[in-house]
């Protein structure tokens, strides 16, 4: 999809936002929902995405929409590392199919890392379902216990 396309109202996101499609929750609020990639690239891979705005991308999405998109990916970031203990944590936000993006609903990748843990390729592996929900309830049980924007 180059960086002229409109909104498809029909993206997997946008389903998982209307419960046509089932989702791994972790985190919800007014503005935002965070659920895991179901193809993780290392385990805990989250994705924060915002519930009302038709945004492709960092470079059509409002003002207002990304703050509350970016405030809930630090809390979603701050729970993984509280919940998991990683050494370190990715964040990113891939823009038009030539700059990686699959999905043309707008979010930012939470991704743990550890020393020496390979870094699975993007999009490729379905995590077995029994590993996700485990993770699910694993780091959404310390969502509440962060916050994020401050
Ligand atoms: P992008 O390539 O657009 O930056 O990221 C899209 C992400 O969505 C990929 O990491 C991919 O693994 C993930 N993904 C694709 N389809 C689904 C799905 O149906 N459910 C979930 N939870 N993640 C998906």
């Amino acid at each position: 999809m180059s960086l002229t396309d409109s909104y498809d109202r029909d993206n997997i996101f946008a389903r998982i936002l209307r419960g046509e499609v089932p989702c791994y929750r972790i985190y919800e609020d007014d503005h935002t929902l965070a659920f895991l990639d179901l193809f993780p690239q290392s385990r805990g891979h989250t994705l924060v995405i915002p519930k009302h705005a038709a945004a492709r991308n960092i470079l059509d999405i409002a003002a207002d929409d990304l703050k509350h998109l970016i405030v809930s990916t630090q809390r979603v970031a701050r729970a993984v590392v509280a919940a998991l203990q990683p050494g370190g944590v990715q964040i990113f936000q891939l823009s038009g199919t030539a700059g990686g993006q699959t999905v043309f609903h707008i979010h930012f990748h939470v991704i743990p890392r550890w020393p020496g843990e390979p870094f699975a390729l993007h999009g490729r592996q379905r995590a077995a379902d029994h590993d996700l929900s485990e993770m699910a309830s694993l780091i959404s049980a310390h969502v509440g216990a962060v916050q994020g924007g401050g």
